[in-house]
């Protein structure tokens, strides 16, 4: 299974992500997270991509398509994989098209969750992730059993450096501008699912599971 995950800041991608490859036993690649990773190391690609993250802008496209494509030539990606974040405008979706046409592969689905623009802002906002395992959390809509603890690894949770008032709105700005084109791109090919994410997260991830075993 060949997926990419698309929405908005704030609609569910992560969240609902850490189920879809549980299920579908397939690799999770967020360039949110690669470049986080990045940033923790103290990489080159770190620094560079933190400047442009820290404004809630797009990374540029020549650090970005480059590092998914070696990603994606890796072996755990034989079977399948989840794009999460990633293509972010039309230029990195050509990219990602020649690479795919040159593997000789093809996308099964694109999941669009969609989220009316006035929830993001409190959704990110109440945002935390595990420093350890990068799981995610929400304040008050989906707590951890002990605050400021991970249920799943234990870990402290912390929130991203990014998810400030500041920067929400120039990221869904940056999204509408230069994402949804994407959506338009991807309905040309018939791929495209749109699925609630405005409901319980129990009731995404079934929708999700819903269209996507219809392709299988
Ligand atoms: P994205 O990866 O799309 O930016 P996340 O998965 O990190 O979004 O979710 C953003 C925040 O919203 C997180 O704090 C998460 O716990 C919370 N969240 C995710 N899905 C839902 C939902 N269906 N209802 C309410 N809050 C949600
Ligand atoms: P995310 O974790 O998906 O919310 O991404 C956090 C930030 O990382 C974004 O606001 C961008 O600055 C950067 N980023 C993530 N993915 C991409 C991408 N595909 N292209 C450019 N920048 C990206």
């Amino acid at each position: 299974m060949r997926i990419i995950l698309l929405g908005p800041p704030g609609a569910g991608k992560g969240t609902q992500a850490a189920r879809i490859v549980e299920k579908y036993e397939i690799p999770h690649i967020s360039t949110g997270d690669i470049f986080r990773q990045n940033i923790k190391d103290g990489t080159e690609l770190g620094t560079k991509a933190k400047e442009y993250m820290d404004q809630g802008k797009l990374v540029p496209d020549e650090l970005t398509v480059g590092l998914v494509s070696d990603r994606l030539a890796k072996d755990d990606c034989k079977n399948g994989f989840m794009l999460d974040g990633f293509p972010r405008n039309v230029t990195q979706a050509v990219h990602l098209d020649e690479f795919l046409r040159g593997e000789g592969i093809k996308l099964d689905s694109v999941i669009n969750i969609e989220v009316d623009k006035d929830k993001l802002v409190n959704r990110i906002i109440g945002r935390r992730i595990c420093k350890d395992c990068g799981a995610t959390f929400h304040v008050e809509f989906n707590p951890p059993k002990v605050e400021g603890v991970c249920d799943l690894c234990g870990g402290e949770l912390m929130q991203r450096a990014d998810d400030t008032e500041a920067t929400v709105s120039k990221r869904i700005q940056v999204y509408l501008d230069q994402t949804t084109p994407l959506i338009d791109y991807y309905s040309t090919q018939k791929i495209i699912k749109d699925i609630d994410g405005d409901q319980d997260i129990d009731k995404v991830f079934e929708d999700i599971s819903s269209a996507l075993d219809n392709v299988k």
